[in-house]
């Protein structure tokens, strides 16, 4: 089992970078923000408990995550890739995704930090639309879809999620420096962390990804 993650600001291509890779290279997206809006849109009681939290922008407990995350990993082969995207977002967090992978006998082969400025997280969160259906991003400048409101992946009718307002928008981005930031010196300091300028187009952050990620295997 290994794993790489992609940690990052909201905001800071987490999501396009890991469609990208995922086409091609062999490993399964994990995205514990996709994996929550699934459970809150299903009504499971797992939903029912980080519903609140994701509406103010705040981070739903460690306890609930982490179970989320060991009952994923269960569900997969031993010799699984797994790219996480959005997780680990505390020390809390990394400290188990450690301790699941050892007793697994898997490794965190590499972490890319994605890198933007701060008034450029602002205006892609702004202009996010999301595929209610599919979970693919566009941005009303940046990335429009073919069709306005309609999904070029799937037809899937598009919406701005509920914290890509500004005003919460503003706290996610506290809340990441605050909670999830030190994750970055964590990282580095055991040798893993490659940082990533994401402030271009998607094509060429993800295409280093690609190209660090094919060099691993
Ligand atoms: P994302 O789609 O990654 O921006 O996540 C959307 C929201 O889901 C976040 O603002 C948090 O409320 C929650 N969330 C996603 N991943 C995590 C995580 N690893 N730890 C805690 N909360 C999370």
């Amino acid at each position: 089992m290994k794993a790489i993650i992609l940690l990052g600001a909201p905001g800071s291509g987490k999501g396009t970078v890991a469609e990208r890779v995922r086409d091609r290279c062999a490993y399964l997206h994990v995205s514990t923000g996709d994996m929550l809006r699934d459970a809150v849109k299903r009504g499971t009681e797992t939903g029912r408990q980080a519903e609140g939290y994701m509406k103010r922008g705040e981070l739903v407990p460690d306890a609930v995550i982490n179970l989320l995350v060991d009952q994923r990993l269960d569900a997969g082969t031993p010799d699984a890739g797994y790219m996480f995207d959005g997780y680990p977002r505390t020390i809390q967090q990394a400290d188990m995704l450690a301790a699941s992978f050892s007793k697994r006998n898997g490794s965190i082969r590499k972490v890319f930090l994605l890198e933007t400025p701060r008034d450029v997280l602002i205006s892609r969160l702004t202009g996010r639309r999301t595929c209610r259906a599919c979970g693919t991003c566009f941005h009303v400048v940046n990335i429009p879809p073919k069709r306005d409101g309609i999904c070029d992946a799937c037809g899937g009718a598009l919406y701005q999620r509920p914290d890509d307002q500004e005003a919460t928008i503003v706290n996610r981005l506290d809340v990441y420096m605050r909670q999830t930031e030190s994750l970055i010196a964590f990282y580095e300091k055991q040798g893993l962390l490659m940082r990533i300028n994401s402030n271009r187009q998607a094509e060429a952050s993800a295409g280093e990804v690609v190209r660090a990620v094919q060099a691993l295997d």
